[in-house]
């Protein structure tokens, strides 16, 4: 084990890399340090998003000027799509198509130990490391944004499979199955901000998924919307046997109420009799810059 893992010293910047946003922040012993940078992100073009990364970087060294170079451990990122090593190998949210390895675009700039992540796999080590529920050591942490991902802790470690439960088909009918990748009527597309979005767009209205959970002419969506969610979460359920399930993501954490099922609806899709607590991640909005901070620290560990 290495202790400067431990270290008091020894920062790590971390970046949340979404399709909306980038966070970044320094974080040290599970603490993260004021203030942190949240902008746009710049999607589509690799080498302005690689740009992007730089400036925001440089911001965020400017801003904390009581840490110097020499104290930074390690740079940490967490993106929405499938990782090996250091290679993004595509995102959809980020409109890559193409396979980028970040270790020959900011190695040099870093210059420290370059941690590459999925931001759902390191957020449910973030969850497991740092959350309120270090007890439990079967979990599903459910992403709800502009998509929907599950995160599976199994037996504490992280069942690191390619896994696309937010795909799983739960909408048939051709009339209200939205489109996704090369398939219709997923969870995503069914139940996600972007799939809402596209269901009220068929009704020849556009508006943005906050708007329509606002407006009361709309509940009838959004009351569907959570009936795919107990679909969902029931099929989650009988697959994993879950201790909890924990939601992050936008719209999951601030539709909560409005989207989660209750129990005894959950019920009815599966057949185990005791349905798991859901709960929203303690982690808030920051969970994905947790993820990535306890990801580093776990590279760091078994250096
Ligand atoms: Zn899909």
């Amino acid at each position: 084990m290495n202790n400067l893992a431990d270290n008091k010293n020894g920062f790590i910047e971390c970046y949340d890399i979404g399709g909306t946003n980038i966070r970044a922040a320094f974080i040290v012993e599970g603490k993260i340090e004021e203030p942190f940078i949240n902008e746009k992100t710049e999607k589509n073009n690799v080498g302005s998003f690689v740009q992007q990364i730089k400036r925001v970087s440089s911001s965020l060294r400017k801003a904390h000027p009581e840490i110097s170079i020499n104290n930074i451990q390690a740079a940490s990122l967490a993106f929405p799509g499938p990782v090996e090593g250091t290679r993004l190998l595509g995102s959809k949210p980020l409109e890559f198509d193409e396979e980028i390895d970040f270790s020959c675009l900011l190695g040099d700039y870093f210059n420290v130990p370059l941690i590459v992540g999925n931001d759902l796999n390191m957020a449910s080590q973030g969850e497991l490391a740092l959350g309120q529920f270090k007890e439990i050591k079967n979990f599903c942490l459910v992403t709800i944004s502009t998509g929907i991902g599950v995160g599976v802790i199994m037996n504490g470690s992280l069942y690191n499979r390619q896994t696309e439960i937010g795909h799983i088909v739960l909408e048939t009918n051709p009339d209200l199955a939205n489109p996704c990748l090369g398939h219709k009527g997923c969870w995503a597309a069914q139940a996600s901000g972007v799939g809402i979005e596209k269901t009220v767009e068929k009704m020849g209205r556009k508006l943005t998924a906050e708007e329509i959970f606002e407006d009361p002419e709309y509940k009838e969506i959004v009351d569907k919307v959570k009936q795919y969610n107990a679909y969902g979460i029931g099929n989650l359920i009988n697959a994993y046997d879950p201790e909890k399930i924990i939601i992050m993501g936008s719209l999951g954490l601030k539709q909560f109420n409005k989207i989660i099922p209750d129990p005894e609806i959950i019920k009815q899709y599966t057949l185990l009799n005791n349905i798991p607590e859901i709960v929203p991640t303690a982690l808030g909005e920051s969970i994905g810059l947790f993820g990535a901070y306890f990801s580093a620290k776990n590279f760091l560990e078994a250096d």
